[in-house]
């Protein structure tokens, strides 16, 4: 692929070079399109995108940039990612404009407002450019479960890109956006970002408000930064965060200090590998390549000083049975407001309103989506109440405090993000328990609400990209990002 020099920039480089008048956000806006026009048919990163609007903006932003450079006002006034072209997941609501959840329920849905992440996005100066594919409602591990057909992933056409916010990950690996928000409720930032070789942040619970993000598991679903680079994943996580009076369970966190990632030394950090994480039994296991990988960090580590520990954390053993009660219960929950009455899909020629919410949920939603509606009204039924949701629930209470204890005595935890690398379509999505499996390593800090960071580390012999972990204690961001940067500088490749 013959790529435009410009389109290989950072969010944080382009913000920069747009305000110091080296390029213009009309020149990136054009250029992210012309890629578009030519790749996306095969790629589908993007469920729709608006380009007249996106150019519009650009020209805004370049008009505002010219006014500062007339007045000699400081640049670095102007809003963080003036002109720089952004995509959102399609669960993130932007008032005016379909969001549809990668499904036929929300096909047409039109929201009145917008997330409230999203319009942080919007203050901070970013050219939205489209909204990406996603796993129905977000549950999936490859993109493959979206109403509107499964995206590419951006290296091999014959591979996903992982998922649930498989479009925002392959934009921004295919240079069709600089950066995108994803969200994850056990994995979804993480896991595609490890997949495309890119940044992913899913932030502590709560530090990035939930306003706007259509629900899938309220207890777990986090926005976050799909992105290039750690400064870019942490300028980003700086925008969206904070506290939000529209969602009550939005907390303040402090920001990220990106000139100080620079200097983040691991000497004396003590840093633990979880054991429950490197799966050798059972429908996944961890693949080779992604051992040798994680052993290379960890060599890598010791040799700047850093004290590597594999602990044992024997709850964790349980977390992706605990991960898929929980989050199915909340999404059965959540997801019995798609009744045909309200809003979304409407099916025709119902006999009476039994009929119509029946024949509405039964054509409106996807063949996974059903499976864990049906899961999550099992284990919440007066049966299994308490034999299973009950217990998922002492389960989970138990991964948060293992998570404390270890955290008191170790810095940062690292493992692989996934098991495996970039499947092929069709391999993992067809056969549910392969794909709950696959979500090891990361419903763990979803279950306890800490913040994760997957970075890209190393490639498998067909070349495709190899994403580690690194989990912190919550508003641990500063320190897994610092971490981040660290690898970034050092990786495999040289860094930068
Ligand atoms: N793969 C997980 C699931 O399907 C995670 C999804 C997500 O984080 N949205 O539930």
């Amino acid at each position: 692929m013959e790529k435009e020099p410009i389109l290989s920039m950072t969010a944080l480089e382009l913000a920069q070079a747009i305000r110091k008048k080296k390029v213009t956000s009309v020149e990136a806006v054009r250029a992210i399109f012309r890629n578009i026009d030519e790749h996306e048919y095969e790629r589908h990163a993007y469920v729709a995108f608006w380009k007249e609007e996106a150019l519009s903006e650009a020209l805004a932003c370049d008009a505002l940039v010219d006014k500062y450079n007339a007045g000699n006002t400081e640049i670095s006034e102007l809003p963080p990612l003036l002109g720089v072209p952004v995509a959102i997941k399609d669960n993130l609501l932007l008032s005016g404009k379909t969001a549809s959840c990668g499904s036929k329920m929300l096909e047409n849905y039109i929201p009145p407002y917008t997330a409230s992440c999203v319009e942080k996005l919007e203050k901070a100066g970013a050219v939205i450019i489209g909204r990406t594919n996603m796993d129905e409602f977000g549950m999936g591990v490859s993109t493959e479960h979206s109403y509107f057909g499964a995206t590419s992933h951006p290296m091999d056409i014959d591979r996903v890109p992982g998922g649930s916010s498989g479009g925002s990950a392959a934009a921004v690996a295919s240079l069709e956006a600089f950066a995108a928000l994803g969200t994850d409720t056990g994995g979804s930032i993480r896991q595609p970002a490890a997949f495309c070789g890119l940044f992913g942040l899913r932030p502590t619970y709560g530090s990035v408000s939930r306003h706007g993000l259509v629900a899938f598991a309220s207890s777990m679903d986090t926005a976050g930064p799909i992105a290039r680079s750690s400064a870019d994943a942490a300028a980003l996580f700086n925008i969206v965060m904070g506290p939000d009076p529209k969602d009550q369970t939005s907390v303040s966190s402090p920001r990220v200090d990106i000139s100080a990632m620079e200097s983040y030394s691991v000497e004396g950090k003590r840093i633990g590998i979880p054991k429950q994480l490197l799966s050798d039994e059972g429908d996944v296991r961890l693949s080779e390549e992604v051992a040798e990988s994680l052993q290379k960090a960890k060599v890598l580590l010791q040799e700047k000083g850093a004290i590597i520990e594999e602990v044992d954390m024997p709850i964790l053993s349980y977390a992706v049975p605990v991960y898929y009660i929980l989050s199915s219960a909340e999404a059965s929950s959540n997801l019995s407001r798609y009744d045909g009455i309200r809003y979304g899909y409407r099916a025709e020629d119902a006999a009476d309103l039994h009929d119509l919410y029946t024949k509405t949920r039964s054509e409106g939603f996807g063949l996974e989506v059903k499976r864990r509606i049906l899961l999550g009204n099992y284990v919440l039924s007066s049966e299994h109440f308490e034999d299973i949701y009950r217990k998922a629930e002492k389960a989970r209470d138990l991964v948060r405090k293992a998570f404390e204890e270890v955290f008191s005595k170790f810095d940062l935890l690292l493992s692989p993000t996934s098991p495996v690398t970039a499947p092929k379509k069709g391999e993992i999505a067809d056969d549910p328990l392969i794909a709950y499996a696959s979500d090891l390593c990361t419903v763990p800090a979803s279950l306890a609400g800490i913040p994760a960071v997957s970075i890209p580390f190393g490639e498998d012999r067909n070349g495709l990209p190899i994403g580690l972990q690194l989990m912190g204690p919550r508003f641990g961001e500063q320190e897994i990002l610092g971490a981040a940067r660290f690898f970034e500088k050092n990786g495999e490749g040289g860094g930068d």
